[in-house]
């Protein structure tokens, strides 16, 4: 690999979420000289607002066996937790077509490997990159709560519960007085639950990404503002093109601009089916009630998050045109039904956001060297879990940048799959 003035491979991260941020910073660990490249400022995609779930227990794909039975109920409701707009509903078509074709019994169990192989090891791969930001406080092992309304809820999905068990994932299952006895804030609307004691969340997201960032710069990597508008190879270097026209070299670049890589990578040849799907946030930050870990409302498709300053109540899916307008009804929505599923909670002062997941057909993202080139590696899509696989992405990322073989297989992760 060549090196700058200072004998130091040079590496440039396009994009500062989380994932470009994990990437920095376990190479800067590693001595690189790493710039990271954001066209706002740290944080401003996904990775600001969403749920803060750390799920290691999360193996299961979104397009699974069964599920286009309930897609039409969901559709039917514009409340409901998936809405795909008119407007985009034939442009979205291919996709959500290879979607459900990654739905098929005989993918999913090697989805579902990939998924907990990129998971499990959620807290050991922050755990360095914490230390060393000093931000160990902002993460917690807590557990998370999965609610159902009912038992048959849950049996429908015992099959999903099950693929966890093999693998290994610990639960347990929760009658009424157990949810009760864990968290008395919720109503005596939930038939059973599922209680995952190694889960946890992030108590401020955004907070997490500027430390880390700030760890970085202070590491002596450099955090510049500018949009990437093309990558450039050349035999002796590669090089990033900002919008402004001007040019920065590198040795190695790494594209981690979640929901806006595709058109950087489609640039140099490979097409990958990146699709947004879209999430909202009602966040309250006087809620009046306490959480003592994050609930799942499974069938609604949110999260209530006991955060640093207040609840956030997190997630469902929208499909729409990169550039409609967020519809903030969706946000306020959230806050209805948790008022009916959580007596006491208190709307005052809530604020809405709205954030683009990054998302593959078959619900894992590309890690690995653009195939025509390993000088540019590939790190986005990791769709709605990641705040979870960001870090052990950056391990992976970090291992292929030094030549060593991955931590864990990165097969299923490649770039040229679709
Ligand atoms: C409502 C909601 C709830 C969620 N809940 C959870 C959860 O509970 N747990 C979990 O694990 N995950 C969750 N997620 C998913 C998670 O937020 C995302 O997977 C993750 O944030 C993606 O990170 P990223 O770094 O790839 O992308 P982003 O955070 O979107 O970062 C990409 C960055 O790249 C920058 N950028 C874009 N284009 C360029 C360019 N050309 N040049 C330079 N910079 C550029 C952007 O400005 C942005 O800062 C949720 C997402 C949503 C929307």
């Amino acid at each position: 690999m060549s090196q700058n003035n200072k004998g130091t491979p040079r590496i440039v991260v396009v994009g500062a979420g989380i994932v470009g941020a994990c990437c920095a910073a376990y190479l800067v660990r590693e001595g690189y000289s790493v710039t990271m490249l954001e066209a706002e400022e740290p944080a401003a995609g996904a990775s600001r607002g969403n749920a803060g779930a750390l799920s290691p227990g999360s193996c299961i794909p979104l397009s699974m066996p069964g599920m286009l039975k309930d897609v039409p109920r969901w559709l039917m409701d514009r409340n409901g937790p998936l809405v795909i707009r008119p407007s985009y509903f034939l442009q979205s078509l291919p996709w959500l077509l290879r979607f459900l074709a990654a739905g098929q019994p005989e993918r999913i169990p090697a989805i579902v490997d990939a998924l907990h192989a990129l998971h499990s090891p959620v807290f050991d791969s922050y755990k360095p990159i914490l230390e060393a930001a000093g931000a160990q406080s902002l993460v917690r092992q807590s557990g998370c709560i999965v609610v159902y309304r009912s038992r048959k809820g849950l049996d429908s999905s015992m099959g999903g519960w099950k693929m966890r068990q093999d693998r290994g994932i610990t639960f347990e299952i929760l009658d009424r007085s157990g949810i009760r006895d864990l968290v008395p804030a919720l109503a005596d609307k939930f038939e059973c639950a599922v209680l995952q004691p190694e889960h946890g969340y992030v108590t401020n997201p955004h907070s997490l990404v500027l430390r880390i960032v700030e760890y970085v710069t202070g590491s002596g990597g450099t955090l510049r503002n500018g949009r990437v508008v093309g990558i450039e190879q050349h035999d002796r270097a590669v090089s990033v093109r900002l919008e402004n026209g001007e040019r920065l070299e590198a040795d190695r670049v790494i594209v981690a601009a979640g929901a806006w890589s595709k058109p950087l990578v489609k640039a140099l040849g490979l097409s990958v089916p990146l699709e947004t799907q879209r999430g909202y946030h009602l966040h309250l930050p006087s809620p009046g009630i306490e959480l003592p870990l994050p609930v799942s409302f499974v069938d609604a498709k949110f999260y209530a998050t006991p955060m640093e300053h207040g609840i956030r109540l997190a997630g469902t899916v929208e499909f729409a045109r990169p550039s409609a307008e967020p519809d903030y009804a969706r946000a306020r929505q959230l806050g209805t039904l948790a008022s009916d599923w959580l007596p006491g909670l208190q709307l005052t002062g809530a604020t809405e956001w709205m954030g683009r997941r990054p998302c593959l057909p078959d619900s894992l993202p590309v890690i690995g060297p653009l195939p025509s080139d390993n000088r540019i590696l590939l790190a986005f899509g990791h769709g709605h879990n990641g705040m979870t696989s960001a870090p052990t992405t950056g391990r992976l990322i970090a291992d292929l940048i030094a030549g060593r073989k991955p931590f864990i297989d990165i097969a299923p992760y490649r770039p040229d799959r679709f």
